[in-house]
């Protein structure tokens, strides 16, 4: 296996604050990989520390096996498409792309080839002369993204950049980003507080919580294993429940319920429980399947999707529950009493 990043137990430490706590991982060269994380968690200052801009207060940092020690920005062979993109405004397309080649005095023949290719590269051929005030969100963000690539880093460090578009944009651009990835075979690093663009996005995703990985996994691990109860929380919709007992095989929660789950070797403390995973559909029929008796409060249609939010009886606390795609719910009304189930598996426990 060939990595192109490897981090080894790095720390940062701003005076008596530890921003980052003794993070290892490594990145295969060529992947997609995202960190994730809420704001402060220490994204940002890890990014940093891999481009250079802060020192790593405690382990190593390696980029293509070569220790980042000592070594300053401009001679890492990393590259920064920041949020606000920093382009020149005053400077054409093809001027803006050129920038970083001229400034490494490269012939002008290679110069040119160059930013030709990386224009064909990110669909932005016939754009060369425009100056960027004259393009699209989308359009800009694919100039700094060539700008940064034209320079042939061996990793491209992407901070938040679609944060400052606008939704319908963004959800077209993670496709865009994915597959200007695969094309062409750059290392991306991509940090990002929405979980959305990281599970879209990613091969793989690191997700950060007070300076520390929680879980790095591929995205569907993610969502299906959450690691720890953070991850279980913030990944994906989830239904928490506060686990108040566990005996014989069966937990039970502090809204009343009680539900199977045999073979957990601690004690748990929180539950966990994805919106589509309860079974609507003649629940009782089924083998390790805890059943949950609940009252419709409202009935929740988004058009493509519809959700039910439910009152877990005998107490006040709300569940979410997702209808499958085609599920028949001309039956279902506010008020209703509806009895659901929830296998086994399904339930994701916690110590903490
Ligand atoms: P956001 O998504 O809000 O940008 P982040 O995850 O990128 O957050 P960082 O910018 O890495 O977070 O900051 C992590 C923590 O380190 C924060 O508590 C921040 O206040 C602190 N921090 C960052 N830079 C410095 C600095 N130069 N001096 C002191 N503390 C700092």
């Amino acid at each position: 296996m060939s990595y192109v990043l490897e981090i080894n137990n790095v720390t940062k430490k701003f005076g008596d604050f530890t921003a980052v706590k003794s993070v290892s991982f490594n990145v295969e060269d060529g992947g997609f990989f995202s960190i994730l994380g809420g704001s402060g968690c220490g994204k940002t200052t890890l990014l940093r520390m891999i481009s250079g801009f802060e020192d790593v207060t405690e382990g190593e940092l390696l980029i293509r096996g070569e220790s980042m020690a000592g070594i300053p920005p401009e001679r890492r062979p990393v590259n920064i498409v920041f949020q606000n993109l920093a382009l020149f405004p005053m400077m054409n397309v093809e001027k803006n792309v050129a920038f970083g080649l001229q400034r490494q005095k490269l012939p002008k023949k290679e110069v040119n080839n160059r930013v030709t290719e990386m224009l064909e590269r990110v669909g932005l051929v016939g754009f060369e002369k425009k100056k960027v005030t004259e393009l699209s969100g989308g359009q800009r963000q694919r100039v700094a993204i060539a700008r940064s690539l034209v320079l042939r880093p061996s990793i491209l460090l992407l901070d938040e950049p679609l944060g400052a578009l606008d939704r319908k944009l963004r959800e077209h651009m993670k496709i865009e980003l994915k597959v200007l990835q695969r094309e062409i075979g750059t290392t991306f690093i991509y940090i990002t507080h929405d979980q959305s663009e990281a599970l879209v996005m990613s091969d793989h995703v690191a997700v950060m919580n007070e300076g520390q990985f929680e879980q790095i996994d591929t995205p569907k691990n993610l969502y299906k294993n959450p690691a720890t109860s953070f991850v279980a929380g913030f990944v994906g919709e989830s239904n928490e429940f506060n686990i108040t007992g566990y005996a014989d095989g069966e937990l039970t929660t502090d809204n009343g319920c009680k539900l199977v789950k045999p073979g957990l070797d601690f004690q748990p403390k929180k539950l966990f429980i994805r919106p589509e995973a309860f079974i609507l559909d003649s629940p009782e029929t089924l083998p390790d399947v805890a059943l949950i008796n609940t009252r419709i409060r409202n009935i929740l249609f988004d058009g493509a999707n519809t959700k039910l939010s439910v009152v877990v009886k005998e107490s006040s606390d709300e569940m979410l529950i997702s209808l499958p795609q085609n599920a028949k719910f001309d039956n279902l009304h506010d008020g209703d009493d509806l009895q659901v189930g929830i296998h086994q598996d399904d339930l994701k426990c916690y110590k903490n």
